[in-house]
């Protein structure tokens, strides 16, 4: 459980003055990063704003161990969420519903900051009321909310315990990606691969192999001349993003397995069929439902737990072979697994080749190849640059470096094949995933959407700070259960102006409640007293109101209320207060009127409720009412209380009852005449 704190700013401009738990400081850098919308911050934002600031954390324990703000500025500051967690870290079941890759998942270090929120790129995580989790199914595994919590709350965890046992059993086939050789250096790749064996794995495979595999099915679809759209699908995360989000673009994704599947393929072809193939890496190495292929995936971090756990860190081994692995050259492929011919031809000038790096570029490609019909040719097409560039190598400044190192480790090339005579099928067919685009529901979108509102110009808020770029992806992600409405600041200040607005006005009738009066009857006396101006007071109660609710049903009562309320309101101004005192009495305080108004205005109300009259079966009905009038003329020094006021105008309306009912009687000169 934790508590946030409060950042707010004032003086718009670039510099701008901003508190943080009741210190003020200025801040050069504050307004112009954050616009003037409600934002959310980090720990580490609000940390750079105090250090910003110059202002003494120690106060502050929230700003290092909690870190979620939430403010708006120039506004009113909207009080953040309070979420008490019950963060799952719960493996998925392999077996059930065929996950192929690592689990990605949320640990107790986690704030509620939100910041993986909006990095994720399919919504696969589920902020609710009292916990934040990644929807296992959902996850594509690209690894973007990783660095984007600054709370080391996510873990990623491949079957590390399965590995374990195969090892044991001397049935372990090892695939190492390129990435292996960057993510261990400077261990040589010979290093890496002496110390895998030592730790017991009994094959090793680099997923070149697998490059190689599938760079000959690519090279066919790119000779196969007819006009038409290719996606590349060596990326799982690309494939199982278009399986998530843009289902369209299936039928464009080569059907080509990713080499890593391919590899796997071909070594259940060779080996045993009990040997257990294991892929190291930092995501998914296929697409989720193929399990034929390979049987346990661990991360780089797990693999190097392996290493030590048997004594056989890279560093320490010997540089040469100590027992060699399959040949390891190129002849088709890059690395990746596209043929180097295809790429050769393109960098001619083809007309038929796209390159498109990011997910971003996704919805865009789909827009032109359904929308406008385009042959855009083959669109090479990854989550980043390269697996290189996979946020789970590390930073992205550090991306030059390591494709250095991958350089250095580049596989000579071979006029020979890498793999002669096989027969594999190394077709893959896609399928939407249900899980995530089954349908939202449009009508509750459309309800959730205007529960938010819109600005006063007919806009979305789209402020960001509930996690989500714009209020239709809010909406949506709600309407799925994977977000709630209390993470949207401009809701909550509609709900809490909402329920202001419900403790001043009655539910039925929409006159003041008798808190209202309560305040201002104190108010009005005082301010009459102090400036001599005068006061009415009209207590009002209906004459044999009961035996109509009992005879007609309280509909019909209803009915008569709402009339005798629209009567009252009409008799009076806008500076006069109508209140609903309880059932079926009301209370006017009429502000500055001089005698014979008050009893005019009393009049006036007697007179129009007895012309109302309410449609029954059989006819119409309608009531009479008695009013008592008291008076605070204010001439100045003269002092009354509410009560005093309250109790005379009472009496006054129980001579009203007695005379009969549909009387008016008031009190003159603070005397009672009966
Ligand atoms: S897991 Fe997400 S919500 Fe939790 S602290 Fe990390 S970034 Fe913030
Ligand atoms: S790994 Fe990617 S898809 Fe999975 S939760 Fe993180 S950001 Fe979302």
């Amino acid at each position: 459980m934790w508590t946030g704190c409060f950042v707010g700013a004032r003086n718009r401009g670039r510099a701008a003055t901003v508190s943080i738990g009741g210190e003020t400081g200025r801040c050069d850098r504050f307004d112009s990063e954050f616009g003037v919308k409600p934002v959310t911050a980090t720990s580490t934002t609000c940390y750079r704003i105090a250090k910003c600031l110059r202002l003494r954390l120690a106060p502050f324990p929230d700003l290092t161990s909690a870190g979620y703000v939430s403010c708006t500025l120039n506004r009113s500051v909207v009080e953040p969420l309070r979420v008490e967690h019950a963060c799952r870290s719960e493996r998925r079941n392999r077996d059930g519903i065929g996950i192929l890759g690592l689990n990605f998942s949320i640990n107790g270090n986690c704030t509620a900051c939100m910041a993986c929120v909006r990095v994720c790129p399919v919504e696969a995580i589920s902020v609710t009321h009292d916990e934040v989790t990644i929807v296992g199914d959902s996850c594509i595994e690209c690894g973007l909310c990783v660095p984007a919590c600054f709370h080391e709350a996510i873990d990623v965890q491949g079957e590390l315990d399965r590995c374990r046992a195969a090892i044991a059993a001397d049935r372990a086939a090892l695939i190492l990606p390129t990435e292996a050789i960057v993510y261990f250096y400077p261990a040589t790749p010979e290093q890496l691969i002496n110390a895998c064996f030592a730790a017991g794995f009994d094959r090793i495979y680099f997923e070149t192999v697998g490059d190689e595999l599938v760079a000959g099915e690519y090279l066919s679809l790119w000779r196969d001349n007819t006009r038409r759209s290719w996606l590349r699908s060596t990326s799982p995360i690309v494939v199982n993003y278009c399986r998530s989000k843009l289902p369209e673009l299936l039928p464009f994704l080569a059907p080509v397995v990713t080499p890593a599947v391919a590899l796997g393929r071909y070594v259940r072809q060779l080996e045993a069929s009990d040997f257990e193939i294991v892929y190291a890496g930092v995501g998914a190495p296929g697409v989720n439902g193929d399990q034929t292929s390979i049987d346990i995936c661990i991360s780089f971090d797990e693999l190097e737990t392996l290493l030590e756990e048997a004594n056989a860190a890279p560093l320490g081994q010997p540089e040469a072979m100590t027992r060699m692995p399959p040949d390891r050259h190129r002849h088709l492929s890059v690395a990746g697994g596209l043929p180097v011919a295809m790429l050769e031809e393109q960098k001619q000038s083809s007309l038929r080749f796209k390159k498109e790096r990011g997910l971003d570029a996704l919805p865009a490609v789909a827009r032109a190849v359904i929308g406008d019909e385009s042959a855009l040719g083959f669109v090479d097409v990854l989550p980043f640059d390269g697996n290189l560039g996979h946020p789970g190598m590390g930073p992205v400044e550090d991306l030059f470096w390591r494709k250095d190192i991958a350089a250095l480790a580049e596989p000579s090339r071979s006029n020979h094949p890498m793999v002669e005579h096989v027969q594999m099928d190394l077709n893959m067919r896609y399928n939407p995933r249900h899980d995530v685009i089954a349908d939202v529901d449009q009508e509750e979108v459309r309800r959730i959407l205007e529960k938010i509102g819109t600005t006063p110009e007919g806009k979305h808020w789209n402020t960001g700070s509930c996690g989500h770029s714009t209020c239709v992806e809010f909406a949506m992600a709600v309407a799925r259960g994977r977000s709630t409405l209390a993470l949207c600041p401009i809701y909550l200040a509609r709900q809490f102006e909402q329920a202001s607005k419900d403790a001043l006005h009655d539910g039925l009738t929409g006159v003041f409640t008798y808190r209202v009066l309560d305040e201002r009857l104190a108010e009005e006396l005082s301010r009459s007293s102090r400036t001599g101006t005068s006061l009415g007071l009209l207590f009002i109660d209906l004459d044999h109101f009961k035996p109509v609710n009992d005879n007609y049903g309280h509909g019909v009562g209803n009915q008569i209320l709402r009339g005798v309320a629209e009567v009252l309101e009409d008799a009076t101004r806008s500076t006069d207060i109508v209140c609903r005192y309880g059932g079926d009495e009301f209370v006017i305080v009429l502000v500055n009127p001089d005698r014979q108004a008050a009893d005019r205005i009393a009049d006036q109300i007697r007179t129009d409720v007895k012309a109302l009259r309410v449609p029954v079966p059989g006819g119409d009905v309608g009531v009479t009412l008695s009013i008592g009038v008291a008076y605070h003329s204010g001439v100045t020094g003269t002092k009354m209380t509410s009560e005093e006021l309250m109790a005379e105008a009472d009496a006054a309306l129980y001579v009203a009852k007695a005379q009969g009912g549909n009387t008016v009687h008031p009190i003159v000169g603070g005397e009672l005449v009966r």
